[in-house]
């Protein structure tokens, strides 16, 4: 019998390109359909024929305590019968504000804004008018969201579908955009030097998630602090996957390493569509209505989605356990899932920080994206369908870090590790 999923992609490609509305989900490189969901609750994700997976997405972040977390369902009822939309200041924004200051290192004033893309385009934006300088300095393999500048060499589903150059993005758009491999602090260093004062920004996944997770090597990130400080560059932190994810105060906390401007998204917003930037205020101040920097939008903090973002963090905030507990179950998935493969014959790489985790099936390393590239991808496929045939949701690419939650309970664990030991 054909799948209601199945059933549902037919009817989506019709009017839906690919049938749906970010390119990952359509399972394109893992091969096969994708799986449409009807609803989740904690750890578990249900498809529309009833399966029950055990969710290595988390909404790609935001769901860090489970799915459906009461406390913030329960805060979107009762404000969205107060109005779903002002268009027009409100107190809770505030509140929002001094929670993200109160939690998040360097960041003395915050922008909200509706995804990580508009946080990024931003934040850019920004350092450019700041600094009154043009070009900046990405990574190889990692994403700061689609807008036209960042479109080269990213990660996530532009390294997932090997997209090299993307159509409708004119060379002047990009032109501006310097990049080097991930984790290499000479090259940076001889970027600054060829462009001496024409560098507005380096902008820099603190531990990249969009090229399967790859971890910062010790010096990196602090060097790039010390390239930033002594060229007047603005380090901006893209922390929309890391922030209140790996700490309170996201990468920046738990690496020890200061931004000067800092990106959220994803876990910010609590399942809702929410982005922000914030950092030092001599900095901020250049943004409208302060300065001239122009930057807006329509529906900015919006209520339901504030009262969404703010009960999340605020839990977070004031349990900081929650953040030992969810290492402490990734750090049992990583050792689970070690003593497993090295029980079979293929070489695999596991990079982990925190609670975001991935697999490689590599036998080197994997620093930066040529690393993350040459692994053997195919043999993530499988391993992916395997799982997935077990009740597993992984993210369907090896240029995507895992997420867990806070919710998945030692028998999900266990039952993780037990299909992993399936795959051969
Ligand atoms: C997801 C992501 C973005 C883009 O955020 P959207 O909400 O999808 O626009 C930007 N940067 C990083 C690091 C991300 O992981």
């Amino acid at each position: 019998m054909i799948s209601r999923s199945k059933q549902l992609f037919e009817r989506a490609q019709q009017s839906i390109p690919g049938g749906v509305n970010s390119p990952v989900r359509a399972f394109k490189s893992v091969g096969g359909t994708p799986i449409f969901m009807s609803h989740a609750n904690g750890a578990y994700m249900y498809d529309a024929d009833g399966n029950r997976y055990i969710d290595y997405i988390n909404s790609w972040g935001p769901m860090i305590m489970g799915h459906a977390y009461e406390p913030v369902i329960k805060a979107i009822k009762d404000k969205a019968v107060l109005s779903t939309s002002f268009g027009a200041p409100t107190e809770l924004e505030i509140e929002m504000a001094e929670l993200i200051i109160s939690m998040a290192p360097n960041v003395d004033m915050v922008r909200m804004v509706s995804s990580g893309t508009e946080a990024c385009m931003s934040a850019l934006r920004l350092a450019r008018g700041y600094t009154g300088r043009n070009k900046f300095i990405k990574f190889e393999g990692c994403y700061h969201g689609h807008a036209d500048a960042f479109l080269v060499k990213a990660g996530s589903g532009m390294a997932t579908f090997n997209i090299q150059t993307v159509p409708g993005v004119t060379a002047g758009a990009s032109m501006d955009t310097l990049t080097a491999p991930y984790n290499e602090l000479d090259a940076v260093a001889e970027l600054v030097s060829e462009n001496k004062d024409e560098i507005a920004a380096i902008i820099i996944e603190p531990v990249a998630g969009n090229m399967g997770c790859i971890v910062p090597v010790p010096g990196f990130l602090e060097g790039l602090r010390l390239i930033c400080d002594r060229e007047g560059i603005v380090l901006i932190f893209d922390e929309v996957m890391t922030g209140f994810r790996l700490a309170a105060g996201g990468a920046q906390e738990r690496l020890g390493v200061n931004a000067d401007l800092v990106t959220f998204g994803k876990v910010i917003g609590g399942g809702l569509p929410v982005g922000a930037f914030g950092g030092k205020k001599e900095i901020m101040q250049c943004i409208a209505p302060l300065g001239n920097v122009y930057q807006a939008g329509t529906l900015s903090g919006n209520p339901i989605a504030m009262i969404a973002g703010y009960t999340l963090l605020k839990t977070l905030k004031d349990h900081p356990e929650i953040y030992a507990e969810l290492d402490q179950k990734t750090e049992q998935i990583h050792a689970g899932l070690e003593s497993v493969f090295n029980k079979l014959d293929h070489p695999f790489v596991i990079n982990r920080l925190g609670s975001m985790i991935s697999v490689h099936f590599s036998d080197k390393p994997v620093n930066n994206f040529t690393d993350a590239a040459s692994a053997n991808n195919a043999m993530f496929n499988r391993f992916f369908h395997s799982m997935l045939d077990n009740g597993v949701y992984l993210p369907p690419s090896a240029f995507e870090t895992w997420f867990v939650c806070h919710a998945i309970s030692e028998l999900d664990i266990q039952h993780t590790i037990a299909s992993a030991a399936k795959f051969n």
